[in-house]
C-alpha cells in the first residue's frame, strides 16, 4: 500500500517558521511518512534529522506533484506555510493544490497556529 503522507510546504519567507514548527512537533511527526517540496524538504532534513520524500521545488511543479498525491488519497494532512504578502509566479499551482485539499477533504493548515492544532490531532498512523 502507498504511504499516507503528511505534506509540508513553505514559501521562502516562511521556511524558518516551518523548521521551528517541525522541531516543536517532532514527536508527532516521527515515524510518519513526510513529503515536501524540494527546498523545504532539504532544509527540514538538514535541520530536524527527519527523513522526507522530496518532490520537485515549488516553482518547478512540486506543489502540483503533491496535489496529485492528495487527489489519489495519499495525503493525510498538509501544512502549507504561504507567504501571503508576496505574489508567486506559480500562484495558480498553489491555488490548485488548495483546491485539491478542499475537494478531497484533506486538513490543510496555512499558518503555524492551525498547523499545531492539526499535527497534535493526527489520526494514528498505519
Ligand atoms: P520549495 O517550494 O520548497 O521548493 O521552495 C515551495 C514553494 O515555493 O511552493
Amino acid at each position: 500500500m502507498n504511504p499516507v503522507y503528511i505534506a509540508l510546504i513553505a514559501h521562502d519567507d516562511k521556511k524558518d517558521d516551518m523548521v521551528d514548527l517541525v522541531r516543536r512537533m517532532k514527536d508527532h511527526l516521527t515515524d510518519r511518512p513526510l513529503v515536501a517540496t524540494n527546498t523545504t524538504g532539504t532544509l527540514l532534513e538538514r535541520e530536524t534529522g527527519l527523513t522526507i520524500t522530496r518532490m520537485l521545488s515549488g516553482p518547478m511543479g512540486g506543489d502540483l506533484q503533491i496535489g496529485a498525491l492528495v487527489a489519489t488519497g495519499q495525503v493525510a494532512a498538509m501544512v502549507f506555510l504561504r507567504d501571503p504578502l508576496t505574489a508567486h509566479p506559480h500562484e495558480p499551482d498553489i491555488a490548485a493544490l488548495m483546491k485539491a485539499c478542499d475537494t478531497h477533504n484533506v486538513p490543510l493548515a496555512t499558518n503555524v497556529a492551525t498547523a499545531e492544532m492539526i499535527l497534535k490531532h493526527l489520526p494514528a498512523a498505519g
